[in-house]
């Protein structure tokens, strides 16, 4: 069984064949620029052979056909015909309210999710463009959608209704719905696997250039902290997370910027390269704050400290915590970050093994004896995860 993963993202597609006899990758790569000038395509197989070049690619249609044309070329292709593709997993940003579960894909399920363009406006119409071209271009091979909002819709109406008033809920679907949910369920899964348990209050920590925390009982969400878009919750690379939403008027008149204007600056401006004004990559930043670089210093704080409050409150939500895991690019690579956070939590018996916690992108239990709450790094795999949902559809 061989399963193509397509990620589309907004100016982007990233796309990786598995081959699930045993979950290894036989080939990947990255189109970038999409839509813009100067695009470009890097494949990489599994003998290592890479290639990087420019190709013009208008939209996401070009960049599929590259994407195949790359699986199946003479020379660092990976298969012969494109029939030995068995089924495509499409990850999909946003499934409103529609969707719980991985599904397979036909008209109803591509009318909702155009229904939900104006939740996830920069993704979604990518994702479409995605499955629409593999149709045309693969018509006899499945389909299958694996949502970022599904892992969270058993969240309860008290984590992910607003307090505005109802109808805006019942009328516009304006809620909270969460994000990374491939990330945090991948992560659920593992943790359960290695304490062969699946009661668990376990609190789940995706720290990358975007972030979110998750709390899971029994393997099941029951709040996250991104919320109708994942601008809410942490201070992120870019993102400012919480803030007193009237800092949005405030901002429209101190500094005269436009609705647009100011949703550019909460996005793309702010969280930990607003503050440090170094870098949203938090390479930069930390390697600025070794350098006692004040701003970087404060953005590294500020980030450690929201995301140990919002551990928190999470402990709250689930009445205690059993286990809490870090993962993605930051959560697996930093143990500068693991520490910090978890030095706010000895009032919770959280005690890490410094020797342990010195790893990069491996999967360790970073917790010591003492520990009342076991601590892991779990690296995550959106990817294998979007194939192993396809194939438990195709089956
Ligand atoms: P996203 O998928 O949201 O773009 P990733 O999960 O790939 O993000 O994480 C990217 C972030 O992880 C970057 O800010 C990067 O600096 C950080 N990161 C990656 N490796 C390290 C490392 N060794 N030390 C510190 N931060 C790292």
């Amino acid at each position: 069984m061989k399963i193509l993963v397509l990620n589309c993202g907004s100016s982007s597609l990233k796309y990786q064949l598995i081959n699930m006899e045993n979950e290894t990758v036989m080939a990947k790569g990255l189109c970038e620029r999409i839509g813009i000038e100067n695009s470009s395509f890097e494949h990489k197989n599994f003998d290592g052979q890479k290639i990087k070049k420019e190709a013009n690619m208008k939209n996401h249609e070009d960049a599929v056909k590259i994407v195949i044309n790359n699986l199946l070329d003479e020379n660092f292709g990976v298969i012969k015909d494109i029939k030995e593709i068995d089924a495509v997993g499409h990850r999909v940003l946003h499934g409103g309210k529609y969707f719980s579960e991985p599904v397979l894909i036909d008209q109803k399920v591509k009318d909702a999710i155009r229904d939900c363009f104006i939740l996830g406006p920069l993704h979604n119409p990518s994702n479409l463009i995605g499955i629409e071209t593999c149709e045309r271009l693969m018509p006899d091979i499945k389909q299958v959608a694996v949502f970022d909002t599904a892992f969270h819709q058993t969240m309860p109406e008290k984590a992910f209704i607003y307090a505005l008033p109802y109808e805006y809920y019942k009328e516009n679907n304006i809620r909270r719905y969460g994000f990374h949910g491939t990330s945090h369920k991948f992560v659920a899964m593992r943790i359960s696997e290695i304490l062969q348990n699946n009661n668990l209050k376990l609190i789940t920590c995706h720290l990358g250039n975007g972030s979110s925390v998750c709390a899971i009982k029994n393997n099941k969400c029951v709040d996250t902290s991104m919320g109708l878009t994942p601008l809410e919750g942490l201070a992120m690379g870019t993102r400012c997370g919480d803030i007193d939403p009237a800092i949005i008027k405030f901002l429209a008149h101190q500094k005269n910027f436009n609705i647009d204007e100011i949703d550019n600056i909460l996005n793309k401006k702010s969280g930990v390269l607003g503050i440090s004004q170094v870098s949203s990559d938090f390479r930069d930043v930390e390697k600025a704050a070794q350098n006692n670089n004040y701003q970087a210093k404060l953005a590294l704080e500020i980030f450690y400290y929201r995301c140990a409050k919002y551990i928190g409150a999470y402990a709250a939500a689930l009445n205690g915590i059993d286990v809490i895991a870090f993962t993605a690019g930051l959560g697996e690579n930093s143990p500068e970050t693991r520490e910090a956070i978890c030095n706010y939590l000895n009032y919770l018996g959280v005690e890490i093994d410094k020797e342990k916690n010195n790893s990069r992108g491996k999967e360790v239990e970073i917790s010591n004896q003492n520990s009342r709450v076991k601590v892991f790094v779990v690296p995550t795999n959106e990817e294998l995860m979007i194939a192993r949902e396809t194939l438990n559809l195709i089956k």
